[in-house]
């Protein structure tokens, strides 16, 4: 399938409802022209610095999402322009995002990264770290956080990843009114529907889309 029909395709599953975010991680400029040209606007990247090169050569329309895990020393170059970080796993993150957004002028989005998963391979914060979090959140004025994200266990077995997506959605649900959250991050190109099935609002999908990824380039 094309990346046009791949698209299209895509914006009629997702309706109104759900956004895409288009994960174009080690794909070129002319991938994301194609997705861009069938109306994409949302572009998941998940390093830095390969993110803010192809910024700077593409529409400034274009919605740029780190979803990755985040460097803090390389913050600054995305702090400019990053729409919405959705890796942030520990308050180091927090602290350089504010830090960044104060010298650039600016309230920069990110949602907290849940650990959701049964691998400890996946970063982020466990629930009672995370609650513990939002209670100091007021000491970051530069940073707004808009929401959870959270990634599933690679398996097979759908009710796990159903379980682990719904319980991060009743997290989601217990705090979202009190910190006036809307983003709830979760799902792939493998899972994506039971993350919307769970309530998600931003599904990442990468190689559904673009085609499998060459690591070796
Ligand atoms: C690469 C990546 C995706 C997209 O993965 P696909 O399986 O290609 O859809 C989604 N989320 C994160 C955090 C990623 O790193």
């Amino acid at each position: 399938m094309s990346i046009t029909d791949a698209i299209n395709q895509y914006k009629e599953i997702l309706g109104s409802e759900v956004k895409l975010v288009a994960v174009s991680k080690t794909k070129p400029e002319s991938a994301i022209m194609e997705a861009y040209q069938a109306g994409q606007r949302d572009f998941g990247e998940n390093k830095i610095q390969e993110m803010t090169a192809k910024a700077e050569s593409l529409p400034s329309d274009i919605r740029w999402h780190m979803i990755g895990n985040v460097q803090t020393n390389k913050i600054k170059y995305m702090a400019s322009y990053v729409h919405l970080v959705h890796g942030v796993d520990r308050e180091k993150v927090l602290k350089e995002l504010n830090k960044q957004g104060q010298i650039n002028g600016r309230v920069i989005s990110c949602l907290l990264q849940v650990h959701i998963a049964e691998e400890d391979t996946k970063f982020g914060f466990d629930y009672a770290e995370c609650i513990e979090l939002l209670g100091r959140l007021d000491q970051y004025k530069n940073v707004t956080v808009a929401g959870l994200m959270g990634m599933a266990t690679n398996t097979n077995n759908q009710e796990q990843i159903t379980k682990e997506f719904v319980g991060l959605k009743n997290f989601f649900d217990s705090h979202a009114v009190a910190h006036q959250w809307n983003t709830l991050s979760m799902g792939m190109s493998g899972d994506y529907e039971l993350a919307i099935a769970a309530g998600s609002t931003d599904v990442r999908i990468g190689s559904a889309i673009f085609g499998a990824r060459n690591y070796t380039i």
